[in-house]
């Protein structure tokens, strides 16, 4: 279990030291905003007392959250290393080389872009670069334009025509896709023509036949491999001679599973570095770095990714950037790849730790860090299984199944993950503990009805006394886990 809790990783900072720093700047917050100071105490006492299955969430290394709170946040530097729009950034030009770096190194990709606030951002970073790579450059030259300034009002009314009108392909929402890959209220499903491709409903599995066959008919400019919700591996191998039958580019948005293609758990077809043409992330998510994201890319595309700011971006958050080289300093580590390793068998246990319960999982189970439960078998939508689970300390997201009966808002799905209690040293024994506990709180929770009578989709009966034992039960896992060691507050 080398390195899998990270706070080992941080030895340097002994905890002592760590201690009286946060309690040192709470005081400091405290004499200005002392709500602040307190939301933040709690915010600790929180986390640390509930079992946090939301795939989505980890838990930061305390080098990474200290670098966060620097002067860098003082600091603006639009434009790209070396290259800025306001003098003095000799310092970012540092961290973002350093933060850049790691990245190349990590994923092995020629070209790293760190500036990207958040995954969201990553996203409109690249759409906007592929268009600019594959559209901007021959429309400027058919305009007799060599850069965007010799447009004149009219030749600017066609390239928006142009740029407006591409087709983009991703998975659907209820198949586990992001929002962001075209879903229609998402900014991505109005600047392109979109259509999304799902999963098998008998499997609940991607079917590449039926991606290469929507591909061939809608012949996208771009097509999205990726996902928020999807239990499985993705062979991106598979994809890209999708993309590249169609002439399209191959963008994957490994915000989710970065961590799993970081630790080496995804190699070969399963590693979409070296299959996409670009590559987006979140750094939060089994990265476990601060919130943010990034972009990787090809020659091809390096020098229209670089143009995210001031393409798309404003002056990128320096302070971000520094922890985002230090979260990168440490996915490098060896002990990086025994984490990740941890996360994918413990969504293993996880997994059959509800089969052998009897509950049912979207796709039978699961190969990465995701297990989507279905307690429709419970009687319950996602939306009461979740408040129910809440109510004993667990906390989970409701997620739509696929062909889901009850819609998104209600849905049949409950999504957990690994990676937050794994960087706490949870493993295969307490996993199994997980699952017998939700499975207990599902099994004594039923569903309620309307004030009209009528059978309702929101409100549910938790059976008495529940919530405490699943409560106490959770605490022993938690405390024999704990979060932050060693920091104390009081
Ligand atoms: C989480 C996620 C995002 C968005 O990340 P934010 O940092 O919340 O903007 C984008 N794409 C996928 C696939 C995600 O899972």
């Amino acid at each position: 279990m080398e390195c899998t809790n990270l706070w080992r990783m941080t030895d340097a900072l002994s905890a002592g030291k760590i201690s009286s720093s946060y309690r040192q700047a709470l005081e400091v917050i405290e004499a200005i905003e002392p709500r602040i100071a307190e939301a933040t105490r709690q915010e600790l006492i929180d986390q640390r007392g509930s079992l946090k299955l939301i795939a989505s969430e980890n838990y930061a290394s305390p080098a990474v959250l200290l670098t966060m709170g620097s002067w860098f946040s003082d600091k603006y530097a639009e434009g790209t290393i070396g290259h800025r729009f306001y003098a003095g950034c000799q310092n970012v030009d540092i961290v973002e080389s350093v933060a850049a770096e790691h990245a190349r190194e990590l994923f092995g990709a020629p070209y790293a872009y760190v500036q990207p606030h958040s995954g969201i951002d990553a996203n409109l970073v690249a759409f906007w670069s592929i268009l600019a790579h594959r559209i901007e450059s021959p429309a400027l030259a058919e305009l007799g334009a060599k850069n965007v300034n010799e447009l004149s009002d009219s030749d600017w009314e066609q390239l928006r025509g142009r740029l407006g009108n591409q087709r983009l392909l991703g998975m659907s929402l209820d198949a586990g896709g992001h929002l962001t890959h075209g879903f229609r209220p998402n900014i991505s499903g109005k600047m392109f023509h979109q259509q999304q491709y799902g999963t098998d409903p008998s499997t609940g599995l991607l079917d590449y036949d039926l991606v290469a066959a929507k591909a061939r008919e809608f012949r996208p400019l771009i097509l999205v491999a990726g996902y928020s919700a999807y239990p499985r591996r993705v062979n991106f191998a598979t994809m890209r001679e999708i993309a590249d039958e169609v002439g399209a580019t191959l963008m994957v948005d490994m915000a989710h599973f970065a961590g799993l293609v970081a630790g080496k758990v995804f190699t070969g077809d399963e590693d979409p570095v070296p299959h996409a043409h670009v590559v987006t992330t979140t750094t939060h998510k089994s990265l476990r770095g601060p919130r943010g994201g990034m972009v990787l890319a090809t020659e091809e595309y390096a020098p229209s990714v670089d143009r995210g700011c001031p393409m798309v971006l404003g002056g990128p958050l320096s302070h971000m950037m520094a922890a985002k080289a230090v979260a990168l300093a440490e996915a490098r580590q060896p002990g990086f790849r025994t984490y990740a390793q941890q996360v994918a068998d413990n969504a293993k246990s996880l997994a059959e730790g509800f089969l052998s319960r009897g509950a049912t999982l979207v796709t039978g189970g699961t190969d990465n860090h995701i297990v989507l439960v279905d307690v429709s078998g419970f009687g319950l939508t996602g939306r009461q299984a979740e408040s129910a689970l809440l109510d004993a300390g667990v906390v989970t997201n409701r997620n739509s199944v696929p062909a889901d009966p009850n819609g998104a808002w209600y849905t049949s799905g409950i999504r957990i993950g690994t990676p937050a209690l794994t960087t706490r040293g949870f493993g295969h024994e307490e996993f199994d503990r997980v699952a017998e506990l939700m499975v207990d709180v599902l099994r004594n929770t039923q569903p309620g009805v309307t004030s009209a009578g009528a059978p309702s989709k929101a409100t549910y009966a938790l059976a008495d006394g529940v919530a405490d034992r699943i409560r106490a039960a959770s605490a022993e896992l938690l405390d024999k886990n704990p979060l932050y060691p060693g920091l104390e507050l009081s």
